[in-house]
């Protein structure tokens, strides 16, 4: 399975593949352009959901990695608050996880298909 990022507003949801670094930063912009225009957006990928809001609707939060307020976005996976910066940086690993796990499993059911044929 390739990763798909599911994003959620108001009244309609998007799919977006995010398989290549370049969908993966087009993902990124729309989730961000979304969450500015509408104020919130969710994004779903693979296990994780993440809540973006913008920051005025929490203003004593700070970024856990790096400790700064989120300046344009928060982004809210559980309990875990993260920047924008922080939050692409996960978000991006988060897809490379998937794709490594999706990659990992085509291996063995090729190579598995190979020894039932032999
Ligand atoms: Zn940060």
């Amino acid at each position: 399975m390739q990763p798909m990022a599911r994003i959620a507003i108001d009244g309609g949801a998007l799919y977006l593949a995010a398989s290549t670094p370049y969908e993966r930063e087009l993902m990124l912009e729309h989730i961000a352009q979304y969450a500015r225009r509408h104020r919130q957006a969710r994004l779903e990928l693979d296990r994780h959901h993440w809540l973006i809001t913008t920051p005025t609707a929490s203003p004593a939060v700070v970024c856990q990695r790096c400790n700064e307020p989120p300046r344009w976005l928060a982004y809210t996976e559980g309990r875990r608050t993260l920047c924008q910066a922080c939050a692409r940086e996960d978000i991006k690993r988060c897809c490379e996880l998937v794709q490594d796990s999706a990659t990992a499993r085509a291996a063995s059911s090729t190579s598995s298909r190979y020894a039932r044929r032999r």
